[in-house]
């Protein structure tokens, strides 16, 4: 059966990832899977009961309504909310039991205040800032005053953590160290102010690169998902992508030297030549910077993707012989007999991320889960 477009996810590899990014880390140090933006477009809660499968201990989310949909899927593992919660949020963060972080006075009074008014204690992460420029005090005197207040809070607060993100683990290891060597006394005085916190920095660049990182717990998302964090080829890394998109051949027709196909007749026959309409486009992220510039796997063969990406439409060269009839299958990402094609190689196409190109797979898109081909519900 062909769907329009589909995005198969294999849970089994996302378990394996992280037994493998587990078995990579140094002393008693755990592992947070971070499922912000709907698992990197795998799903949360799939992704999440995988990770959980594959030895993660805590889960990660940006806002407090994806913390809530983890609640909602059955999920009561530690979780933290890494993003900024604004007031009209907090109600949902607290109600969903999650982890805050705390950077400046005014959070932590009102959080104290929220936490108190509900009954309710949160735990609260301390986010130094050593380089990344967004969130996070860089003030160290000002995290330790926050980490007072939470002593002080009488209950609804609890200091559970002190963390910092860094700016540069895919590409620049110096600046890596630079922030590392900010954060590490930081964190040990706060520590030996407050036995029992987590200190916490790593991402998956840094928890591949720096084993000096991972403290009690690496948060680690786009490797979980077996894309490569330095944007190369995965499986160098021991990592298994786990997601596959794919569409199939709506319709094929002949294409005449000299005539064109799609919006603005960006793609112009130099010969005779059969063209395969896939009904899949930017609607269902694949980018419309893609035009002209990438491959689609047909009958195990790379075939080139021609003219413009449209919302629901891409076309393909099929060459001077039909190498492929409609109801064939069609692979963008993933692994089609001896030819791969993988989000790093797309983002690169383009001049983005592997990140983008996964999370930018829309809602449109259904998401079917199995374990190494085992159907899951
Ligand atoms: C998204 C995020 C992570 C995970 O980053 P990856 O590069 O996907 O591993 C870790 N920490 C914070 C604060 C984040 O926002």
């Amino acid at each position: 059966m062909a769907l329009r477009a589909l995005a198969r996810v294999n849970l089994a590899a996302i378990e394996r990832n992280v037994g493998w990014l587990r078995s990579s880390l140094s002393g008693q140090a755990e592992l947070c899977a971070v499922v912000k933006a709907d698992g990197y477009g795998h799903g949360a809660a799939p992704a999440a009961r995988a990770a959980l499968a594959g030895g993660a201990t805590w889960l990660a989310v940006a806002t407090a309504d994806e913390a809530a949909e983890l609640r909602a899927a059955g999920l009561s593992e530690p979780t933290l909310v890494m993003g900024a919660v604004s007031s009209e949020e907090l109600g949902t963060a607290i109600a969903a039991g999650a982890e805050l972080v705390a950077w400046d006075r005014r959070f932590t009074e009102r959080l104290a205040a929220a936490a108190a008014e509900r009954d309710s204690s949160v735990r609260v992460h301390v986010k130094l800032d050593t380089g990344m420029g967004r969130l996070g005090t860089r003030d160290r005197a000002e995290a330790f005053e926050i980490a007072e207040l939470i002593a002080r809070s009488r209950g609804a607060l609890e200091l559970a953590g002190a963390m910092t993100h860094f700016a540069t683990a895919d590409d620049d290891p110096e600046f890596l160290d630079r922030q590392l060597s900010a954060f590490e006394p930081f964190a040990s005085e706060l520590r030996s102010r407050f036995p029992g916190i987590v200190v916490h920095a790593a991402n998956s660049a840094a928890t591949l690169r720096s084993p000096a990182s991972h403290f009690d717990l690496v948060r680690c998302g786009i490797a979980i998902y077996g894309c490569d964090p330095m944007h190369e080829e995965p499986s160098e890394r021991g990592l298994e992508p786990a997601l596959a998109l794919s569409s199939y051949v709506a319709a094929v027709k002949l294409a005449q030297s000299g005539e064109s196909i799609g919006y603005g007749r960006r793609f112009v026959a130099e010969r005779d030549t059969w063209i395969g309409t896939l009904p899949i486009g930017y609607g269902d992220g694949v980018r419309r910077a893609l035009t002209n510039n990438c491959d689609v796997l047909l009958r195990g063969q790379r075939y080139p993707l021609v003219g413009t990406v449209s919302m629901d439409n891409i076309t393909v060269d099929l060459g001077p012989e039909p190498g492929a009839q409609p109801g064939d299958e069609a692979i963008l990402i993933g692994t089609d007999g001896g030819e791969r094609q993988t989000a790093e190689q797309l983002a690169r196409r383009i001049g983005t991320i592997n990140y983008e190109i996964v999370c930018g797979i829309s809602s449109r898109v259904p998401r079917a889960y199995h374990h190494d081909g085992e159907p899951i519900g």
